[in-house]
């Protein structure tokens, strides 16, 4: 295997594993790596561990240094496209005409363009994920599997799990209530640096909330100076009375996180539309090094539109379904169509409109590494995992100036080399720490 031993494998003996396991679970108790229960998401008397490995996986530093690198690249396109109407109106247009939801997503944007964008910053909370192909000699290569823009989650537990890992090893290292300690990690740490933070969902906003003649935001009497989205990523999120709630929202002078364009530079249809040649290049006019950088993580993304370049990718994944992906244009795991399943699907709305509301995108199939996995505090025997890591990136944009554009640290998730599927709510993945080789 041209690829780095993994942990677990120094510690056969399972009594020892099994030892290792308590004490990485009284650290993950200490250090909040928690969740609420599927049965119970919204009692806080009901807890369980968040699924996370008992060991660090092996990440290569080159890999690692690479997608931190390509982090402000990517902050940079996504602010880009944000202000780019023409491309994202473009860009959309063929699944405006078939998923509702983008659409009803799209008109909330076109509406914010038409009254003049209230807030003049802008700020960004991005997530671009990758895995990592070992080709011959070793050599690994970074590829992107999508980049999220809104309700980016992992951040705050991922911040304990090298604690944890560290404390077992000495040489190393809604419902949304569910995911609660994500996000509890991020309002401390902003409560600790004296910045309130209050909790609402949708209904409160539309039953209590407005704007005043200046735009500004207000709830519960108080004004609001920034809307941070961990929430309205899915159709399912919303009722009719929420549309309105995102369009004051928006409309409103509090800075949003992500905006309306960022939230839909996100969708996955817009992957896609970036994979395209000379569409970087547009992006990136005089930076042919940003450019080929950003390209060089892109697996192989085909549209599914009515047409010619369509009808080839159908040909082709209904030749070879294993080879591919197929992608709805939806978030949080779990949603994605494989194998034989892609024939089934594809056949089925072959001949209509319904088909471009998918994307098609080639298979990556990274060496599976080994490592034991805690569900639920319980130790799963040692399997072959696969590794997704995860690079988040921060910007601030005031006016036209780009204040801030950074790499702002990592998540990395371990899932079952099985499961083709299926994030950290979904089940399936669990928290990692990467060690750098
Ligand atoms: P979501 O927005 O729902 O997280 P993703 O595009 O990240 O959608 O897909 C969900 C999961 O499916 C990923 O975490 C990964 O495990 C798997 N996956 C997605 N695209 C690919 C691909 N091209 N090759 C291999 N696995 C993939
Ligand atoms: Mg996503
Ligand atoms: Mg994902």
């Amino acid at each position: 295997m041209a690829y780095h031993s993994a942990l677990c494998d120094i510690l056969v003996d399972e009594a020892q594993l099994e030892q290792f396991a308590l004490v990485a679970k009284d650290s993950a108790f200490r250090h909040g790596l928690l969740m609420r229960t599927k049965e119970d998401p919204n009692s806080p008397e009901v807890l369980s561990y968040a699924p996370f490995t008992l060991f660090p996986s092996p990440i290569p530093k080159s890999i690692y240094e690479q997608a931190k690198l390509l982090q402000r690249d990517f902050n940079l396109l996504v602010e880009k496209i944000t202000q780019d109407s023409k491309f994202l109106e473009q860009a959309l247009a063929s699944i405006i005409k078939v998923d509702h939801f983008i659409a009803r997503l799209f008109e909330i944007y076109r509406k914010t363009l038409q009254k003049g964008i209230s807030s003049p910053i802008t700020i960004g909370l991005i997530r671009s994920d990758y895995m990592f192909l070992c080709g011959e000699e070793g050599v690994t290569s970074l590829k992107q599997i999508e980049f999220n823009t809104i309700s980016v989650g992992g951040g705050g537990l991922a911040s304990q799990v090298p604690a944890v890992h560290r404390s077992i090893i000495m040489f190393l290292v809604e419902d949304i209530q569910m995911n609660i300690y994500d996000q509890r990690l991020i309002e401390n740490e902003l409560w600790s640096r004296n910045i309130p933070v209050i909790r609402r969902r949708f209904e409160d906003i539309s039953k209590r909330g407005h704007l005043d003649e200046e735009k500004r935001l207000f709830i519960d009497g108080q004004e609001v100076g920034l809307v941070y989205y961990r929430y309205g990523y899915l159709p399912q999120q919303y009722i009719e009375k929420d549309w309105e709630a995102l369009l004051m929202m928006e409309q409103s002078r509090a800075v949003k996180c992500p905006n309306i364009g960022a939230h839909l530079a996100g969708i996955k249809k817009v992957q896609q539309e970036l994979a395209r040649p000379g569409v970087l290049e547009h992006f990136f006019p005089g930076d042919p090094e940003a450019v080929s950088r950003i390209r060089s993580v892109f697996a192989g993304l085909y549209s599914l539109d009515l047409g010619n370049e369509g009808d080839q990718a159908l040909d082709m994944a209904f030749a070879d379904p294993d080879q591919f992906v197929l992608k709805p244009q939806r978030e949080g795991g779990g949603n994605n169509i494989y194998g034989d399943d892609i024939c089934h699907v594809l056949s089925k709305v072959e001949q209509s409109l319904e088909r471009t509301a998918f994307i098609l995108m080639e298979k990556i199939r990274p060496q599976p590494v080994r490592n034991c996995i805690l569900r639920r505090g319980t130790l799963l025997k040692i399997q072959p995992c696969i590794n997704e890591l995860g690079m988040f990136g921060v910007y601030v944009r005031h006016g036209t100036e780009m204040t801030l554009n950074e790499f702002a640290g990592h998540l990395l998730r371990t899932k079952n080399s099985e499961h083709n599927d299926g994030g950290l709510m979904a089940g399936v993945a669990a928290l990692d720490s990467p060690y750098l080789v």
